[in-house]
């Protein structure tokens, strides 16, 4: 896509996020004018009452597609922590998953004490992103990136959010919280689905007019 290409706005009210995306998108070599909610009057409060990573996707760039004109794009993601023993929990649940304004210290400790016992073959586990483009009266595109991994039986590392300390990719042996973030975005989830979302934007499908 040219640098040309059309504004699209990030359906989040966290700066951090928005940095982050940049980033990722710049470390794909491509230039996407990627702008914040504020652009179209702010992110509104939305209830995440999805069943899936991609129902929650739609619920927030649809909130935010209410607010912005006709032509213009909007992108919201969702994503977080599916895990083979639970049943595919998290899910979309891992914000909160022990209660409502958990703190990852607690959510992590709930997942530790949820899988004590369960040997290190079977604590198998993902990251997932999923990312939502919309514009009103365009029907809903969907990119979605994963990464897979293990549960470790002990926290380690300082860096990251969330299930970082905890979670091992596949290939590795330290967590994501103990590898940099420039190493974290070449095989995590979001960075994954951010190629998605790239490598559609570049392709004829989209025109963006
Ligand atoms: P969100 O949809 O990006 O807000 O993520 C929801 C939740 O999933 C976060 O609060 C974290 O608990 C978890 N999560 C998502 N992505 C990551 C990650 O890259 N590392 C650690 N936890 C994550």
């Amino acid at each position: 896509m040219s640098p040309g290409g059309p504004a699209i706005y990030l359906a989040s009210g966290n700066l951090n996020k928005l940095e982050e995306f940049r980033e990722m998108i710049e470390s794909s070599g491509r230039s996407i004018d990627l702008r914040g909610a504020d652009g179209v009057g702010g992110m509104p409060e939305v209830e995440e009452s999805g069943l899936t990573f991609e129902e929650n996707a739609l619920i927030k760039a649809q909130a935010l597609a209410l607010l912005a004109d006709e032509k213009a794009w909007v992108l919201a993601d969702d994503s977080g922590l599916v895990v083979d023993a639970l049943d595919g929990g998290p899910g979309v649940l891992s914000a909160r998953f022990a209660g409502p304004g958990a703190a990852a210290s607690d959510n992590n400790r709930k997942l530790l004490h949820t899988l004590r016992g369960i040997e290190p073959d079977r604590r198998t586990a993902r990251f997932v992103c999923v990312l939502c483009l919309l514009r009103k009266g365009s029907p809903a595109r969907y990119f979605t990136g994963k990464c897979e991994g293990h549960i470790m039986s002990t926290p380690s590392g300082n860096e990251g959010f969330g299930y970082d300390p905890l979670f091992r990719p596949v290939g590795f042996t330290e967590t994501f919280a103990s590898m940099g973030a420039a190493a974290k975005h070449q095989l995590s989830h979001r960075g994954k689905a951010v190629a998605e979302l790239v490598r559609f934007l570049d392709s004829q499908a989209f025109t963006g007019t």
